[in-house]
C-alpha cells in the first residue's frame, strides 16, 4: 500500500509525516522553520533522514504553505512574515527527492484533506474557512478546487464585512479576518479588561491583559459573561454575514469549519449556522449545514498528503 509524505511549512514550525491511504500518519518529525531556501532544504533533507523513509512506497511529497502558492509551478507568490525568504522559490526543489511534489495554501491543504477523507468527501460544492489567528479558506466548485489566475481564489478571510472596519495586513480596510479571527477577538477582549469593563475576563487578567487567548472570550461567554458574550456575538455576526454572501455565490452543499477557534465547537457552530440560515433563506431556500472539519489532525500533514493522493486519483 503506497504513502505520502504531508508536509506543513508554518511560521514557526515545519511539520512532517508518513501518512497511509486511510489518513493516519504513520511517523512524524518537526523542526524549528528555516529562515533561508537553502536552510530550509538542509532541514527537509534532515527530517526525511529522521523518519527514516523509504522512496519506493512514497507515492509523492505534498506540502501546506502559508500565502498564495501556484500550485501548478509549487511557485511562492506571496508569503506573509518572516517566511518571507521562501518568494520567488519553487516549493518542489526545497524537496531533495525524486517524487512528484505538490503544494498549496494550507487552508486548501485542510479542504484537500476534508474532500479526501473527510466532511466533503464525495461532495461538488463545498466551502471551508480555517479560523485561526487569521482566517484562511478554499471553495471547491463543481468538484474543482478553485485556485483562480495567480492562486489567491479561497483567501476568504479578505471578503471585506465592514467597509470602513480595521486595517488589515492585505492593505484593505475591514477584511473578515480583522473581525473574526484569534487575533481580532483577543484584541477585543483586551480592551475590555484595560478599560476595567465588569467581566469575569477582568477579574482574571487584570495584571496580564495581554495573555488573554480568544479560548477564554468563548469560555466566559459560555459561561454567562455579558462582555464576553458580545465579543463572541459580535464576531459570529461579522462570520456569519461573510458566509451569507459566500452561500450566495457559490450554492454549497456544505459549510466547513477549521482551524483552532473551531475548537469551541458548538458554541461556535450552532449560532452561526442559526444566523447564516435566516440570513440566506430567501434565495438559497434549504438549510446548508455547517459543520467542523472531520479530519483530526491539524498539524497539516494529513491534508499535505491528500493533495498528493488527489492528484494520483482525480474525483
Ligand atoms: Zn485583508
Amino acid at each position: 500500500m503506497s504513502t505520502a509524505l504531508g508536509l506543513d511549512i508554518g511560521g514557526t514550525r515545519i511539520k512532517a509525516g508518513i501518512v497511509n491511504h486511510a489518513g493516519r500518519i504513520l511517523k512524524q518529525e518537526e523542526t524549528g522553520t528555516p529562515v533561508s531556501p537553502d536552510a530550509f532544504r538542509r532541514a527537509v533533507r534532515q527530517i526525511l533522514d529522521n523518519l527514516e523513509i523509504d522512496l519506493s512506497l512514497l507515492a509523492g511529497v505534498g506540502i501546506g504553505c502559508k500565502g498564495v502558492i501556484e500550485y501548478e509551478t509549487t511557485r511562492v507568490n506571496f508569503v506573509p512574515g518572516h517566511l518571507r525568504s521562501l518568494e520567488g522559490e519553487l516549493l518542489r526543489d526545497l524537496v531533495p527527492v525524486d517524487l512528484p511534489v505538490y503544494a498549496d495554501n494550507d487552508a486548501k491543504v485542510a479542504m484537500a484533506g476534508e474532500m479526501v477523507w473527510g466532511a466533503a468527501r464525495g461532495r461538488k460544492d463545498a466551502i471551508m474557512l480555517t479560523l485561526g489567528t487569521g482566517v484562511g479558506g478554499a471553495v471547491v466548485a463543481n468538484g474543482q478546487m478553485l485556485r483562480g489566475v495567480g492562486g489567491v481564489a479561497g483567501h476568504l478571510g479578505h471578503i471585506t464585512v465592514e467597509t470602513d472596519g480595521p486595517l488589515c495586513t492585505c492593505g484593505n480596510y475591514g477584511c473578515l479576518e480583522t473581525l473574526f479571527s484569534a487575533d481580532a477577538i483577543t484584541v477585543e477582549a483586551y480592551r475590555v479588561i484595560h478599560s476595567g469593563c465588569i467581566s469575569s475576563l477582568t477579574d482574571k487578567f487584570r495584571d496580564c491583559p495581554e495573555s488573554v487567548t480568544c479560548k477564554d472570550v468563548f469560555e466566559a461567554a459560555a459561561s454567562g459573561d455579558s462582555a464576553a458574550t458580545l465579543i463572541r456575538d459580535r464576531a459570529i455576526h461579522h462570520l456569519a454575514a461573510a458566509i451569507s454572501g459566500l452561500l450566495h455565490v457559490f450554492d454549497p452543499e456544505i459549510v466547513i469549519l477549521g482551524g483552532q477557534i473551531a475548537e469551541a465547537g458548538e458554541t461556535l457552530r450552532r449560532p452561526l449556522e442559526e444566523e447564516v440560515h435566516w440570513r440566506s433563506q430567501r434565495l438559497v431556500r434549504r438549510a446548508v449545514p455547517v459543520v467542523i472539519q472531520e479530519v483530526q489532525d491539524r498539524s497539516g500533514i494529513v491534508g499535505g498528503a491528500a493533495l498528493v493522493f488527489s492528484a494520483a486519483e482525480p474525483a
